[in-house]
Order: C-alpha cells, then sequence, then structure tokens
C-alpha cells in the first residue's frame, strides 16, 4: 500500500486503517470476514457497507454477461489460487466447480445475503477498487484537494498533483520489465489486471489466475493485460478483470457501446488504446518501439 495525501498529514493513517479494515472485512481467507462467514455458512447477516458493494458488484457482473462472476471462487480454488497449492484441476473437478458458479443465484435481502448450496463468492476482483473509492471519498469529505493510493497495480487519484498538473501514473510491462507506458491523468483511477501478476507453470505451460467463468480455465485470447481508466474504482477495477475476460475484441465492443471508461489493452505485439486516451498515453521501452493503435468510436 502507498498512499500519499496533501495537506493534511494526518489523515494518512485514518486511511490506512480504512483500508485495512475494508480489507479484513472482505477477505476470503481471514475465517472472521463477513464473506467468509457468508462462503461458509451460505447465508450470512452483512453491514450496510457490504450489501452495497455486493449490489454494486452483483451489477458489474450483469454488466458484463457474466464475464466478470464473484461466484467463481470454487473455479478459482481448484486451480489453487487461494492456497499456492496450484493444480491444474481434474476435467471433472472442473465441472464441478463450474457448476456452482452463476452470480444471479446471490440473494440481498436488506441487511443479509445468501448464496445457493456450495456457492461460494470471492471479491478479489473488485475489493481494492471498491477500498479506493472509500478512501478517497473520506479524504474528499475531509476536504483534501490532491491525494493518491497504489494498492498494488490499483492506483486512484483524488484531484491533481498539488501544483495543479495531472499525475502521471505507469502501466507495467506484463513481461516484468518496468514500464509499458504512462497516462496522465487527474481524479481517475487507473487499474490494471494481467495474467502475469498471479501464475503457475506446468509442464511448460502457464496457468493465471483470472477465470474465463464460461470454461473454467484461465482466460486466454492474446491480451497480456488491460488497464481501465475511469471515475468508479470499483468499476474500473471489475471492469479491468471482465475486460481481460472478455478478449480484445469483445472487450472493444463493450467500450464501444458503454465507454464511460478508457482502456489500454497490451498484447504480444500492439498496444490499443482509445480515443480518449490519445493524447495522454505514452508508450515507454520496447512498447516506444511498438504499435499504438487507437480506436476511435465511431469507427466502422
Ligand atoms: P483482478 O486482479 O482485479 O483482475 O482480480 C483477479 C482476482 O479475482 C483473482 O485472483 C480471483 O480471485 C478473482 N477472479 C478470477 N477470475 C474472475 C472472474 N472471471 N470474475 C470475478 N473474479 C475473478
Ligand atoms: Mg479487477
Amino acid at each position: 500500500m502507498e498512499l500519499a495525501v496533501y495537506g493534511s498529514e494526518s489523515l494518512l493513517a485514518e486511511g490506512e486503517e480504512l483500508i485495512l479494515d475494508i480489507e479484513q472485512r472482505l477477505s476470503v481467507t481471514d475465517s472472521s470476514s463477513e464473506i467468509a462467514e457468508l462462503n461458509r455458512n451460505g447465508k450470512a447477516a452483512v453491514t450496510s457497507e457490504t450489501e452495497s458493494l455486493l449490489e454494486k458488484a452483483l451489477a458489474l457482473c450483469e454488466r458484463t454477461d457474466g464475464a466478470l462472476d464473484i461466484t467463481v471462487y470454487p473455479v478459482v480454488r481448484a486451480w489453487g489460487f487461494t492456497t499456492g497449492e496450484y493444480k491444474v484441476p481434474e476435467e471433472i473437478d472442473l465441472i464441478d466447480a463450474l457448476a456452482l458458479v452463476d452470480y444471479r443465484k446471490v440473494k440481498l435481502d436488506s441487511g443479509s445475503a445468501s448464496l445457493s448450496p456450495g456457492m461460494q463468492i470471492d471479491l478479489g476482483s473488485v475489493a481494492k477498487g471498491w477500498a479506493g473509492d472509500k478512501v478517497m471519498e473520506m479524504f474528499r469529505q475531509r476536504g483534501v484537494e490532491s491525494a493518491l493510493l497504489n494498492l498494488g497495480g490499483n492506483v486512484q487519484a483524488l484531484g491533481s498533483k498539488p501544483d495543479g498538473s495531472s499525475w502521471r501514473v505507469g502501466v507495467r510491462s506484463p513481461s516484468g520489465d518496468g514500464y509499458a507506458g504512462a497516462v496522465e491523468i487527474s481524479d481517475k483511477a487507473v487499474i490494471t489486471s494481467g495474467g502475469y501478476q498471479r501464475f503457475f507453470e506446468e509442464n511448460g505451460n502457464r496457468y493465471h489466475h483470472i477465470i474465463d467463468p464460461k470454461t473454467g480455465w484461465p482466460a486466454s485470447n492474446g491480451l497480456l493485460s488491460v488497464t481501465v481508466i475511469g471515475d468508479s474504482g470499483i468499476a474500473c477495477d471489475g471492469l479491468s478483470t471482465a475486460l481481460f475476460v472478455m478478449g480484445p475484441e469483445r472487450a472493444l465492443t463493450f467500450w464501444e457501446t458503454q465507454g464511460d471508461f478508457e482502456a489500454i489493452f497490451i498484447m504480444e505485439d500492439k498496444v490499443v488504446i482509445t480515443d480518449g486516451l490519445a493524447d495522454s498515453f505514452e508508450p515507454l521501452g520496447k512498447y516506444a518501439d511498438m504499435k499504438v493503435e487507437v480506436q476511435y468510436r465511431d469507427k466502422d
């Protein structure tokens, strides 16, 4: 966690505390969390905050037609991504786990949440973005005009830099060698999902942690990473995961029709950016020599 608050240093500790508190409440591995209880019992009382997060997360599942699915947890577990005991699951285990996946079966009812039998949820795809939103909201209410938060690849900015200029946010190179580019923003979330962030190798194949809920396998479609830039941290976080699952063509069509965000798609041989970033994205390193394609909304 990296947090900078300008003009009000005392809020640093408060911001940090808030993030740790949210993490504790949402963690699937901390057995005392609301989400762990929900997964254990199939039903749990939830605070209004958690209920509001679940509502927003489920709306994103709907909006992405299940490319994002917070009930994919049994599949994530079958691959060992929660325990670190990585393995390619047996096909039969994958089929069993997939049968439990369907975000439409999560029910929210004023103060309580319930799942269908065997179902489990995992908010890993949206929790950091949500936590960022909450911290920025708290800072804004307290009169902060300039702050920057980096939660391991999730960057969220409140306002501009103290001198009034834009923040320059680096987008990591999926191959681990520094940055693929930088983007200039203010008052935005810049959130990346990539297969390079968590993966294991078996028999020469690489398997990463972002699962296509339709197949139960790590999404494999040519995308190395997707960065989503927009106003809402939770939306950018959910969408970056979802667009990574959709793959380049579907993701670009989605952007064209939805369009309340900008995105950077990094592939093996090129980078595609949406037109709102044409003036603010700068490719770096080996990407500076590659083709950067700009996707326009009205292009046929
Ligand atoms: P992110 O880093 O935001 O892209 O989130 C990735 C995490 O979300 C993974 O580590 C899993 O815990 C979980 N996850 C993986 N695939 C999906 C999916 N298709 N929908 C929702 N959550 C997912
Ligand atoms: Mg995400």
